[in-house]
């Protein structure tokens, strides 16, 4: 049954209508390991230099590059530098100071011999040290501010925070930085036939999965998720569902179910009663009915109640938008090219999301659909390691034709056979 009002889009015209709707978000300021993974918002700029002064990159013996041109040489050891404070003493010719990994360079000194390089040798009134091999003049020294001078822009704002960046930021100094906030994502479920997780279903009745599936994959991408329930089908109720979005002071609105035409549009009915609509039809499967509009000034993603379409819809528009608002400007997917073990027959002309198992094999990635493709079957997406995608223009290919798989695998790999 296909409504004519209704334009058909392709996943790209859908997803830019999308991301040209959704605004990039404000910073905020978070301590530092709350902004691992987020958008930099400000300009990170060194308050001092990394090393601040020169340094020994090895343990060994601080000494002048001229003492030690002609070896074996005995130099009298005078005094021990530790790293985390200055050296007293001056090295002066004929002396050496033993040194620390780290322990600024003692005045006098320029050179570190490391302590595989010498014998220690004692007497009744001194410490001797023999430098046994040559030492290049300057080795074994790190300079003031070789890792970072003071002054010098360490971080851009723009930047995703990795660790590595996580950790320059406390070798800064900072504890705290500006990076774009979170959006909020309120998830409303609709449904006469669904009821929460913790109730016992009644005749007819299933639990809601949707809004746990999709709120995990709103926190996976960075979002933070507002389980609103689930709405009855009756559109003063999934109308307050979206008010109390609004009152949360939702970035974004997700509500499963209801867009079909057999739900009477409720979605659809709430779009055109609160805020501005727009609805399509796309060409794709799973997830052919998805609405999308504009309420109270804040999008809403109407996505279909099957549990698949739910997830793969999700995936495909709610991960972009999410990371278009958090600051990024790329979003790959990531996948891998597999050979699809089985073949493909009765395409209908839209582009098509498969489950599939992935399998290493020494001729590359092999695919292979985890059983029935149906729309609500969730179990074949708990299966999956990814989705193979056949194009539009696909209406059948032979066994072992290679595909696209988009990973479904986040937390790395499977783990189990
Ligand atoms: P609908 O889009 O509302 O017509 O729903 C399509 C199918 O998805 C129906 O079989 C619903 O029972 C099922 N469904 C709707 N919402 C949920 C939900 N939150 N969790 C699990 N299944 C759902
Ligand atoms: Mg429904």
């Amino acid at each position: 049954m296909q409504d004519e009002r209704r334009p058909v889009l392709s996943v790209e015209e859908a997803l830019e209508r999308i991301l040209e709707t959704v605004r990039v978000l404000e910073p905020e300021r978070v301590p530092i390991l709350e902004a691992l993974g987020r958008v930099l918002a400000e300009e990170v700029v060194a308050d001092r230099s990394i090393p601040p002064l020169p340094n020994s990159a090895m343990d060994g013996y601080a000494v002048r590059a001229a003492d030690v041109a002609r070896v074996p040489v005995r130099l009298r050891v005078i005094a021990e530098a530790p790293a985390g404070r200055l050296s007293p003493v001056e090295v002066t010719p004929g002396t050496a100071v033993r040194i620390m990994t780290g322990a600024p360079i003692p005045a006098g000194a320029d050179t570190v011999v490391p302590f595989e390089h010498t014998r220690v040798e004692q007497d009744s009134s001194c410490e001797w040290v023999e430098i046994l091999r040559e030492t290049r003049p300057g080795a074994n020294v790190r300079e003031a501010g070789e890792d970072v001078r003071a002054g010098q822009v360490v971080l851009s704002p723009g930047q995703v925070l990795r660790p590595q960046e996580i950790g320059m930021l406390a070798a800064l100094g900072r504890t705290e930085v500006a990076v774009i906030r979170r959006p909020r994502v309120a998830i409303l479920a609709t449904g006469d036939e669904v009821v929460p997780p913790w109730e016992t279903p009644g005749p007819g009745q299933i639990r809601d999965a949707n809004s746990y599936t999709v709120a995990a994959q709103v926190r996976q991408y960075g979002g933070v998720p507002l389980l609103l329930g689930v709405a009855r089908d009756e559109e003063t109720l999934a109308r307050e569902g979206v008010r109390r979005a609004l009152a949360e002071r939702a970035d974004l609105i997700i509500t499963s179910g209801g867009v079909s035409i057999g739900d009477f549009d409720l979605v659809k009915q709430v779009l055109a009663a609160e805020g501005e609509m727009r609805f399509w039809s796309l060409n794709m499967k799973p997830g052919r009915p998805l609405a999308f509009g504009v309420v109270g000034g804040v999008p809403l993603v109407g996505l279909p109640g099957n549990p698949v379409s739910a997830m793969v819809a999700t995936e495909l528009f709610v991960r972009p938008a999410l990371r278009k608002m958090q600051g990024f400007t790329q979003w790959p997917w990531p996948e891998v090219r597999a050979r699809l073990t089985d073949p493909i027959t009765r395409k209908d002309g839209r582009r098509h999301y498969l489950r599939v198992r992935l399998r290493e094999t020494p001729e590359g990635w092999e695919a292979t659909l985890t059983g029935d493709q149906g729309s609500g079957i969730l179990s074949s997406l708990v299966q999956a390691d990814g989705l193979a995608v056949i194009p539009e223009d696909v209406d059948h290919l032979p066994a072992d034709s290679e595909v696209r798989v988009l990973l479904l695998r986040e937390y790395g790999v499977r783990n189990t056979e």
